[in-house]
């Protein structure tokens, strides 16, 4: 589905009259294509006294060629600094006086980031500062990010991420996701980056982290789940693609232009886990990453709604992977350094009038991230899922007009988010240096106010 107005707004007639009547500005993305740099331009890098971070990212980002300057160094120009990016390292901040340092920093940039520039600020998990005054001030950086990635435009996104006494080196995979056109449709987001299980091993080549991985995709037969099959495959995956049988063509499709195995199965099939189970070990001996994709919705008001509409959104989109997860991890078939990955929606955040079944289910997606973290982190397992917001696909171009409309512009970017937006923050996820990230739902939904 294509957003005409986004590309009327864009066009030169257009520009000018979406300023004059102060209409939204949806700007053009940075998005990844392979061989992109991880950044447009200069990163500008400072910490409070203290930080923890600064010293790591300075390091991997000047091994991966990336142009890192003081806040101090001079514009590159008379027409004044093209910074690509911000990153501050608040790890240092013990009390609420301290915060001051993000004004001085940021204040000085704030206006200088090129479109679709980034800011990342780091933090320490609330929960793990020594005293109050420390949790207080880290718990602060939430309003700074969220009203940044609010504020700057032009594409801009911005991140906090909160990272675990011990899992400084761990960051590289999400410094990585976040800087590049990756995450463009990703903003006011607060990632969690611990020491739990493995903190990850880096790839040999970080245009390929999953060569000579097998990931199963479900859903994978059309919209957002193909697109993930081809980015996990395009990041060298071995991809199971699997969906339903009347979806077999679209399927073979897929799984064909990406070198995959197509895998017809009906999730909710009671026989299914078994055959899932026994075509990975046969074909593979193992799936290393899992992304359950597969998702239906059957929208009525609840007083409305029929017990078979709420059974099928309930088995399709919880139930059956919960029953997926646990023969994979009975079997042994999911080994250390695993990845499984949910699809949830900020229906599940935000709630949704006409979706209890399915906001209902997705929900439980979250719950099924935060309860299970822990357990599989003592086998090196993570699970993290992603929550899209208003993605362009064939389920929303079905809405009726003003609310597809109003999906499309009530977020920070002033649009909608493509498939491959949300396909990239799972390859994110899936990385092998993603050890550390776990137990985290990341919207991509551009700062939708929806839920926020
Ligand atoms: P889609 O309807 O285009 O694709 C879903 C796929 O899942 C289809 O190919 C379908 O055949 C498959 N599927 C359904 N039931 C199945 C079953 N029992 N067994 C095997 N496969 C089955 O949907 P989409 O828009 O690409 O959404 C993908 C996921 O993203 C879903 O979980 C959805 O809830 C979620 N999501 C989408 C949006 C959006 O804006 N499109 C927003 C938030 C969340």
């Amino acid at each position: 589905m294509s957003d005409r107005y986004a590309s009327f707004a864009n066009s030169g007639p257009g520009k000018a009259l979406v300023k004059r009547l102060g209409l939204p500005d949806p700007p053009r993305l940075r998005r990844y294509r392979p061989g992109d740099l991880l950044v447009t331009g200069p990163v500008v890098l400072d910490a409070a006294p203290g930080g923890r971070l600064r010293e790591p990212v300075a390091k991997l980002l000047t091994a991966a060629g990336v142009d890192v300057r003081d806040p101090g160094a001079q514009p590159d120009g008379p027409g004044g600094r093209t910074d690509a990016a911000l990153v501050y390292d608040a790890t240092g901040i013990t009390d609420s006086t301290g915060l001051r340092g993000l004004y001085d920093f940021f204040h000085p940039h704030a206006r200088a980031l090129t479109g679709s520039g980034r800011v990342i600020v780091f933090g320490t998990p609330p929960e793990l500062c020594g005293t109050p005054r420390e949790a207080t001030a880290q718990r602060a950086l939430e309003g700074l990010t969220r009203s940044i990635g609010k504020e700057f435009g032009r594409g801009s996104t911005a991140q906090l991420v909160y990272v675990a006494p011990g899992a400084e080196t761990a960051v590289e995979s999400t410094v990585r996701f976040l800087l590049s056109g990756r995450s463009a449709y990703v903003s006011g987001q607060v990632v969690r980056i611990g020491t739990a299980g493995t903190t990850g091993t880096a790839p040999a080549d970080w245009e390929r982290p999953l060569d000579g991985r097998v990931a199963l995709v479900t859903g994978a037969a059309r919209g957002i789940g193909a697109a993930i099959a081809r980015v996990l495959a395009r990041d060298g995956a071995h991809v199971v693609a699997l969906d339903v049988p009347a979806a077999g063509d679209a399927l073979a499709d897929v799984a064909n232009s990406i070198g995959g195995t197509a895998l017809q199965l009906d999730l909710t099939a009671p026989d299914a886990p078994a055959r899932l189970a026994d075509h990975l070990a046969a074909r593979h001996g193992r799936v290393d990453v899992v992304v359950h994709n597969a998702g239906i919705t059957r929208d009525k008001t609840l007083g409305r709604m029929d017990a078979a509409r709420w059974d099928a959104v309930l088995d399709v989109n919880l139930s059956s992977q919960e029953r997926i997860n646990d023969i994979l991890l009975e079997r042994d078939l999911l080994p250390e350094g695993g990845r499984l990955i949910g699809v949830s929606s900020i229906a599940g955040i935000a709630g949704n009038r006409g979706q209890t079944n399915y906001a209902t289910s997705k929900a439980g997606v979250i719950g099924l991230v935060e309860s299970m973290a822990p357990v599989l982190a003592e086998r090196g397992v993570t699970v993290n899922a992603v929550a899209p917001g208003f993605i362009e696909t064939k389920m929303t171009a079905k809405m009726p007009l003003t609310l597809r409309e109003a999906g499309r512009r009530m977020n920070s970017l002033a649009q909608g988010g493509l498939p491959a937006d949300v396909a990239e923050t799972i390859a994110w996820f899936a990385s092998p240096a993603s050890g550390g990230v776990t137990g985290n739902v990341v919207r991509v939904c551009g700062q939708s106010l929806l839920g926020a």
